[in-house]
């Protein structure tokens, strides 16, 4: 088990990496010489190495397949996190996921809050948790929802894809907060971003039994059981929110 930073931590981080990038832009203009250069650009990795090193894991979703818990990184404090922010991703620590996990997509509600983002653009998704028809489409996949309460006041909605079999992962899409994803094929290192179609309307993706949940609040993130008939309300049909992508940095949002 890793050490994780805690929220106040989180914060001094993200100042800390914000100072050693103004620096860094800085030095840069006026040409400093490359010893300082190297310094600066050392500090400014180490920074954002350490917010991943730390970034905590948390249960997101579950596997419709085999029962386990999908134990993610995710920054639940705000999206000024660089968890949400597509240049500054690296790939954090995480436990393996089971192997039917395909990839996963969210969106986030801001609750009528103000945007808050960082310096770099973050892209949260829409507001309202949606499907992608095409994914849905492909032999044994299966989409999962489920919900987090993020600290800063907003509702983040995991939507996890799983497979069984799993597809080509150029069949695949960018994950969340992601705009493009790459992918080994045939040895090579290869590159994409799909425009995908997003479906708003999840009723009819639930009655055929593509489209689970878990019960927002649920500790334990347990899958509802397939619906009786008549079918078990859904608790994320119908939700409110902006139904297009959003863009967040420092105080505005707007569409992607
Ligand atoms: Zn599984």
């Amino acid at each position: 088990m890793r050490a994780t930073w805690t929220k106040e931590q989180r914060d001094q981080l993200l100042r800390a990496f914000e100072k050693a990038s103004d620096a860094l832009v800085a030095a840069a203009r006026t040409r400093e010489d490359e010893v300082l250069l190297n310094a600066l650009r050392n500090e400014d990795d180490r920074l954002q190495q350490a917010y991943w090193d730390g970034l905590p894991c948390q249960t997101l979703s579950r596997c419709p397949r085999c029962d386990q818990a999908l134990d993610k990184a995710f920054d639940p404090w705000g999206l000024d996190g660089l968890f949400w922010q597509e240049n500054l991703s690296l790939r954090p620590a995480e436990p393996a996921p089971c192997p039917h996990f395909a990839v996963l997509l969210g969106a986030v509600h801001l609750n009528g809050l103000p945007p808050k983002g960082g310096r770099a653009e973050a892209h949260p998704g829409p507001e309202a948790p949606y499907v992608v028809p095409r994914l849905l489409a492909l032999p044994g996949m299966t989409a999962v929802l489920s919900s987090i309460p993020m600290a800063n006041g907003y509702t983040a909605y995991p939507i996890a894809y799983f497979a069984d079999p799993m597809p080509k992962p150029s069949l695949l899409t960018q994950p969340w907060t992601k705009r493009s994803f790459s992918f080994e094929s045939e040895g090579e290192l290869a590159w994409t971003e799909k425009n995908e179609t997003w479906d708003f309307d999840l009723e009819p993706w639930i009655a055929s039994g593509v489209l689970r949940w878990i019960a927002p609040g649920d500790p334990d993130f347990r899958i509802v059981a397939p619906p009786a008939s008549p079918p078990a309300p859904c608790p994320y049909v119908g939700l409110p929110g902006r139904r297009i992508g959003l863009t967040v940095k420092k105080d505005s949002a707007w569409p992607k």
